[in-house]
Order: structure tokens, then sequence, then C-alpha cells
């Protein structure tokens, strides 16, 4: 039995939370992997360690001094290390630091620093073996990741140390440059190491106990979600869920390699399993609510569209064109709309229409604004019929006019489109209906 943990920013924040990571990671010796954030916020009105790393940088670019933000980064680690009792200096690091900055090793390299310390950190405390990402973690020249080259390096690598701390987030290209994964990346690294070694799972532990049905800053206390499947994921995911990094899922599902998210501060809570496939039922009818603001519908009129072959793909064309990517097309006999993100679809609104028009020439365009979107998931809404019914009535009863309706063809999520002003309450009516009071849902 393998496992591969990661342990996320807030769980490395300092020597207290170091400490619960080694107790986590000693309580169970098939937790060989270990994969580190950078020291994340100690609490809400700190900054991690990873924003300060690119400040310095940006500093040192203009030409300013970068001691003083160099002295604060480093007093967090030195923080860690006097906590722990380490006997370990950073001096030497951060020298390096400043001559490869002056040399412009770049932002990623900056940005890496973070992961890369804490990682020599926490290797020390455990007493694992450090193995440095740019190592095991390969990236193109274009910067996207290589997974067929991190896979050998990382196989042939681990067959020597049973045990070891591979930092997060960052790797390097053949020219040995740094490189990083987008934010919150180092979910992507763990699973990467998971995926290498075919672990038995991959552990995920964070600040917060699982995916939550919706979110907590809408719903007070929501229910956790016990078991979700990856594609129920991707649909909440995509929709604005933050405790996973999206790309962290592909590496592990590959291989069926299940996701356990767990929480640092309260490790004998189950957390979320999000596995491939699941004969547990979910513990409520749907999985989770997930929904963001912000979106625009191009709603186009044109008589006898329906028989006008192309049609659809012109419209689609003049979005492309400029680079603007589509959410929902929902349609009618003689109306197409199409849904876009509203700051994304702003920059480029005039050239779009002209471009419909010039395409298409349709007899009107109309533009409704401020719309969100708000998505109902669940494995469970395929075997219950009245679930579309339920939704729609629990809205209705808050007078939430539902200004689109998309049912995905694999049954697993209806996302229906509301006004902006009206997103909270849609959740919460939905919540209320489905997870609070079950005993309303309509009988058939
Ligand atoms: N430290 C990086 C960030 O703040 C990566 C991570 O924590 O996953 O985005």
């Amino acid at each position: 039995m393998k496992k591969v943990v990661k342990f996320g920013g807030s769980s490395l924040a300092n020597a207290e939370q170091f400490r619960k990571v080694k107790e986590i990671i000693t309580a169970d010796p098939a937790r060989v992997y270990v994969v580190p954030s950078a020291p994340g916020k100690r609490s809400s009105n700190d900054e991690k360690v990873t924003d300060l790393l690119y400040k310095s940088y940006e500093l040192s670019e203009k030409g300013e001094s970068i001691d003083e933000i160099l002295g604060v980064i480093k007093a967090r680690y030195d923080e860690i290390i006097e906590g722990l009792g380490l006997d370990v200096s950073l001096d030497e690091e951060f020298e390096i630091i400043k001559t490869n900055y002056s040399n412009k090793a770049g932002v990623a390299y900056a940005a890496s620093r973070g992961e890369y310390l804490n990682g020599v950190l926490l290797a020390k405390y455990l007493g694992f073996p450090f193995i440095d990402a740019a190592d095991v973690i390969c990236f193109n020249e274009d910067d996207s990741f290589n997974a067929e080259k991190t896979d050998a390096k990382l196989q042939t690598k681990l067959r020597e140390f049973d045990k070891a701390v591979i930092p997060g987030f960052y790797g390097s290209n053949s020219d040995g440059f740094i490189r990083t994964f987008s934010r919150g990346g180092s979910d992507i690294t763990g699973s990467i190491v998971a995926g290498a070694i075919n672990a038995n799972i991959y552990e995920n532990w964070t600040d917060v106990s699982g995916f939550m049905i919706a979110d907590p800053r809408i719903v007070k206390n929501p229910a956790s979600i016990k078991a979700i499947t990856y594609r129920e994921l991707r649909e909440l995911s995509y929709m604005g869920a933050t405790v996973l990094h999206e790309d962290a899922i592909f590496p592990v599902r590959k291989q069926g390699i299940p996701i356990n998210i767990r929480n640092t501060n309260c490790p004998t809570d189950e957390g979320t399993l999000i596995v491939e496939n699941t004969c547990r039922p979910s513990e409520y009818i749907i999985t989770g609510i997930a929904g963001k603001k912000g979106f625009v519908a191009i709603n186009i009129e044109k008589d006898m569209m329906n028989s006008e072959i192309g049609f659809g793909r012109k419209v689609l064309e003049a979005f492309e064109k400029y680079g603007i990517s589509f959410e929902h097309t929902p349609s009618g006999i003689d109306t197409f709309s199409v849904l876009v993100h509203q700051p994304e679809f702003e920059g480029r609104e005039q050239e779009v229409l002209s471009e419909l028009h010039r395409s298409v020439n349709p007899d009107s365009v109309e533009l409704q604004t401020d719309l969100a979107l708000i998505a109902v998931v669940g494995r469970g809404m395929r075997s219950n019929h009245g679930v579309a019914a339920s939704i729609f009535v629990a809205l209705a009863k808050q007078g939430i006019n539902i200004r689109m309706i998309d049912q995905g063809s694999s049954e697993l999520n209806i996302i229906f489109g509301v006004k902006n002003s009206d997103y909270e309450n849609a959740i919460k009516a939905v919540y209320d209906v489905f997870i609070t009071n079950p005993s309303d849902l309509l009988k058939f």
C-alpha cells in the first residue's frame, strides 16, 4: 500500500502546522511520498509566501531593493526552523536566490522557491530524503507539462527511495529553466506523483474537510460531500469550486486512483473521496450545487434558421475568431443563444456582433447581460424522476425567474441561468429543498 500525500499552504504555514503534518504522516506507514506547498496564510490577513516571492521578483526586475522582502520571507522559514528546533540554516539558500534573481532566473524560479524551501525543511523534519522537483517534473519548451518524460523520471527516481519529499508547483524544462503550473498547482504535482507510482490513493490535505454541497459563503454550514465521481466534480469545478486545482484530476483519473480530500486541522474527519465510479449512493439526490455570476447571453433570431445548414458553426466561429470561449448554446427552432463570460466578451463585443451580422445575417441579435449560471449536479439524478420539477418549483416559490435551462446529456447535471441578483437566493432555495427539507420534495 502506497499513498501520496500533498499538504497545502495553510497546512504548512508555521511550526505548529508542521507538527500536525508529521503526526498525520507517521500515523500511517503507507504515507510515503509527501508533496508540500509553500507556507500559506497563518491568519486571514497574512500573506502567502508565494505572493511575497512574486512581489520580490517584480521589485528585483524594477531594479529596486529586495533585501527587505526577502528578509520577510526568510523570517517565515526561520520561524518554522526555530519552532521545530531544526538544525538548519537557510542563509546560503537565500544568497543563492539573490544571485539567481540578479542573473534573471525568471519569475517562475522566484515563485518556486516557496515550495522548494518548504520541502527542504519538511524533509529534514520528517527524516525523509528530499527530491528537487526540478529533477523529476518536466516541462516542454512551450511551458506545457511533459507527462511522459515526467513519469519515466519519477519512476526511476522513486525506485531508489521508499520515502521522499518532493516539492509541489514547479519543475523544469529541458534547458534547465524552472517552470511552474498555474496557481494552486501543488495539487497537480501530488496527482502526477500518485499517477507515476500507481499509488493506492492520493490524499490531498488542506484546511477544510472536503467539498461542501454548496458554497459556505452562501449556505450556512452546508453538509459535506462524502463521495463524488470525477465527472461530477468536473461539472462542479468548472463552475468555480476551489478546493482542488481542476487539472489535478487528470493524472490520477487515467488510472482510477481515488483522491481523498482531508483536513489537516481535523484529521479524524473522513473528508471527500473522489472516485472514478462508485456504487455508494450519494447521501442526497444531488451531490452538489455550484455556480458563477457574470455571463451574457447573445440571443440570435432568424426565420427558418433550422434549415440553414452550418448556421451554428458560423455563429460559433464568430466567437472563436475573437478568442471567446462559449459556455452553453441553448437553441430554439428560430433562435440560437450563446452564453459567454461577460468580462471576456465586453472587450470584443462590437467586433463579434458585426462578425455575426456578416456571417449569418440574423433578423435580430439581442444581449441579455448580468446572468448567473447555476449547476445542480448528481449521479443520483439519473435514477430519480422529478428532480428538475423540484428545482423549478423551489425557484418559483422564491419568485426567481429562470432565464435559461440546459440539462447535460449525461443526466448528471441541470444548469440554469438566473439574474446575477438572484444568484444567492437560487442556490439557497435548491439547497433547502434537497438537503435541509427533503420532505418538501415533490412526490409523483
Ligand atoms: N504555492 C503555490 C500557490 O500559492 C502553489 C500551491 O500552493 O499549490 O499558488
